[in-house]
């Protein structure tokens, strides 16, 4: 049987969820073995913001993980504006003004954080011994059998290795969710919940040139019937990342994709009522542009995040819209949970990770499926799409406000303590 220090945990996805979870395990003592699909550990050239009860599990993870993203981060460029998560517009107002005032402004206690995920994986992937990452493995399958009890997985390149604790960061298509449920579960795929978004990233001056310096140098969203356009500085301040959203009725073609080619042309036409500033900054995007499909696990969330010794961490778990701006927020949050149950004294055998396991799934679910479901609810707050909302703003930034106070108002901390208190008490049982 093999001991405690000679348990390995296979990481399967090196995203953000992973990684984060790669540093906590690490150095926390255990040992750990990453196995991403990609030939190298690389994130799409886009920004990711991060809410309050993010950087707390950066630090619960890791301190160096706060530092790393303290590294890359950028927040709104004026110095009033640093607690301002973002200003919110209305497009009928706006009319090309660059001047025009927000409609209202929501803030929290660390303000808007941006940060282009590339730049932040690089640093963390320096947080993980080399040779715990292996590159171009994708998963295909596992089962039990292996020696000591251990886990057998199998990857598309032929080769095979061995784990006593599979832990899927494998994302919002995750092939173990299909492989733990069965591919014909409701769960094993996400659905489409009928928004695209355009993604750009657009020099800061340029941006200025469009929407006048308060809009491009500080988060701002402008929202408007049937979609809304948020913009928020990254790269310290020498780029805007641009993202556009837009409601459709009609079905995604091809949901074995979850982006397709688009155009310029398009976007221009899809925001075409939301006044002569959007436009400006639209222009400045390339004429190819890429369009996300967003889907989630709203319709069909899995009925469980763990069963034996495989548990489903970050998007795998509780893949959201984007609309909360705390999908990653969350994979950090499950990071932290599970690092301090897996690192517990007390698990000396495969029993402790089962119990581990189960209560990550008892500590995690309600709060992951709650995202899930809030999100779809703000983006069609943002889009005067909400059921008794509408466009009556004043509702709107109630409704906004109260669902931030849920993800920020937490402390991560005393959840990890909460989960190792139940562990003890299960584990003792
Ligand atoms: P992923 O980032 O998808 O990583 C999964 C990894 O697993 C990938 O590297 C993949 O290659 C690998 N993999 C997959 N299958 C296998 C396999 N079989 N074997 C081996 N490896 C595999 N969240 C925020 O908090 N703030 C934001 O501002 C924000 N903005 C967003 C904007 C958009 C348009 C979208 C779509 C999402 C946004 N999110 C945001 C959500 C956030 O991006 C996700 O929640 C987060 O990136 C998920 O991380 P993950 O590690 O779970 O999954």
């Amino acid at each position: 049987m093999a001991t405690k220090k000679d348990h390995v945990f296979a990481i399967i996805g090196g995203g953000i969820a992973g990684l984060t979870l790669a540093v906590a395990l690490h150095h926390r003592g255990l040992r750990i073995k990453i196995f991403e699909q990609a030939g190298q550990m690389q994130e799409i050239g886009a920004g990711v913001a991060f809410t309050p009860n993010a950087l707390q599990a950066m630090r619960v993870c890791h301190p160096a993980i706060y530092e790393a993203y303290e590294r890359v981060r950028t927040r709104n460029l004026w110095p009033c504006k640093q607690k301002v998560w973002f200003d919110f517009y209305d497009t009928r107002n706006e009319d090309g003004d660059a001047a025009a005032k927000p409609a209202f402004t929501i803030s929290n206690d660390v303000g808007q954080n941006g940060v282009l995920r590339a730049h932040f994986l690089d640093e963390l992937i320096k947080l993980v011994p080399r040779e715990a990452a292996h590159v171009g493995k994708r998963l295909e399958s596992y089962e039990e059998g292996g020696p000591d009890g251990r886990l057998r997985l199998r990857f598309a390149d032929g080769s095979e290795d061995e784990a006593d604790v599979i832990l899927a960061c494998d994302g919002i298509k995750s092939r173990v969710r299909q492989l733990l449920f069965g591919a014909h579960h409701p769960c094993a795929l996400p659905s489409y919940t009928h928004r695209y978004a355009y993604r750009a990233l657009v020099p800061m001056e340029e941006a200025v040139d469009a929407i006048g310096k308060e809009k491009a140098q500080n988060a701002a969203m402008h929202m408007g019937k049937g979609g809304h356009v948020l913009t928020f500085p990254v790269n310290h301040g020498q780029t805007v990342n641009v993202v556009a959203f837009h409601a459709t009725s009609e079905e995604w073609p091809d949901s074995s994709k979850l982006t397709a080619q688009s155009t310029r042309e398009a976007a221009l036409r899809d925001f075409s009522n939301f006044g002569p500033g959007i436009t400006k900054l639209l222009k400045l995007t390339s004429p190819k542009l890429d369009i996300w499909a967003i889907f989630d696990l709203g319709e069909n969330p899995p009925p469980t995040f763990a069963m034996d010794r495989v548990c489903l961490v970050g998007d795998a778990a509780h893949a959201t819209s984007p609309h909360h701006g705390a999908g990653a927020g969350f994979c950090i949050e499950d990071a932290a949970v599970l690092a301090h149950l897996l690192a517990s004294e007390e698990i000396s055998d495969h029993r402790g990770h089962r119990v581990a396991l189960a209560v990550y799934d008892a500590v995690r679910r309600e709060r992951g499926s709650w995202l899930v479901q809030s999100s779809r609810r703000i983006g069609d707050t943002y889009e005067w799409m909400a059921e008794g909302i509408e466009d009556d703003l004043a509702k709107a930034e109630e409704e906004i406000k109260y669902r931030n106070g849920v993800i920020a108002d937490v402390d991560v901390e005393a959840m990890c303590h909460q989960a190792r208190e139940e562990f003890s008490k299960r584990w003792r049982a």
